[in-house]
């Protein structure tokens, strides 16, 4: 996956507040953290990522290149929360920054050893219940509101968190949210260059061959977005 150093400015999407902080992108030409991470700790984070809020537009595929052979799970469980892993990202707010993670920390913080910095995890037992009115209000008061204001627009992601069978709330209008209409497959090299690989009609088709090219195990990330 496209790498970024902890706590630096996150321009991985295209749309996007100059406030978002990457934290635990990580990918196998980088050297990371690591050390110790307290169980608690681990757990609070599992938990704000069964069901993260995430505004449309902003989600990618993403496997692990840290593991040798398998590209990681696609779950990850622990005590009561199932993580599902590799599509969605967590918006933490902290203070006046906004502190995005890919699901994946979780897997590499258990399987990979990393240790994400203490401001990270000050923001994790900071973080009001995903979803609820506090959490919106951190949200905006990091930096947030062009986020807020996207999902008012266009509602949350359409199509692959509306599969879900868990309480997604959709906002009035959300369902009549224009679809895109062809997704494509990009492709980021170690240089940082991106480039479109493939055009699909179904972001389904667009997920599959993007798991495919990852899987061909080249040092290259690829993520799916819609085009029109
Ligand atoms: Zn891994």
């Amino acid at each position: 996956m496209p790498w970024f150093a902890d706590l630096a400015p996150l321009t991985y999407f295209t749309r996007q507040p100059g406030s978002l902080r990457a934290i635990g992108w990580l990918n196998a030409n980088h050297g990371y953290a690591k050390g110790p991470v307290a169980e608690e700790d681990f757990a609070r984070l599992c938990e704000l990522l069964v069901d993260p809020w995430e505004p449309g537009g902003f989600t990618g595929s993403h496997a692990c290149d840290l593991c040798r052979f398998t590209s990681g799970p696609t779950n990850v469980h622990f005590r009561k929360s199932s993580v599902s892993v590799g599509h969605a990202n967590l918006f933490l707010p902290a203070g006046d920054v906004l502190f995005v993670a890919p699901s994946l920390v979780v897997h590499y913080i258990d399987a990979h050893e990393y240790q994400p910095p203490p401001v990270f995890w000050e923001a994790v037992r900071a973080c009001p219940p995903m979803r609820s009115l506090a959490y919106k209000k951190a949200l905006l008061a990091a930096g947030g509101g062009a986020l807020l204001e996207h999902e008012a627009r266009e509602g949350p992601v359409p199509s692959r968190w509306s599969e879900r069978p868990k309480n997604v709330r959709l906002p009035p209008g959300a369902l009549e949210a224009p679809r895109p209409a062809t997704w494509r497959v990009m492709r980021i090299d170690d240089n940082g260059n991106q480039f479109e690989v493939a055009r699909f009609a179904t972001e389904r088709e667009a997920d599959d061959a993007a798991m495919r090219f990852e899987a061909r195990g080249h040092k290259q990330s690829y993520w799916v977005e819609g085009v029109g």
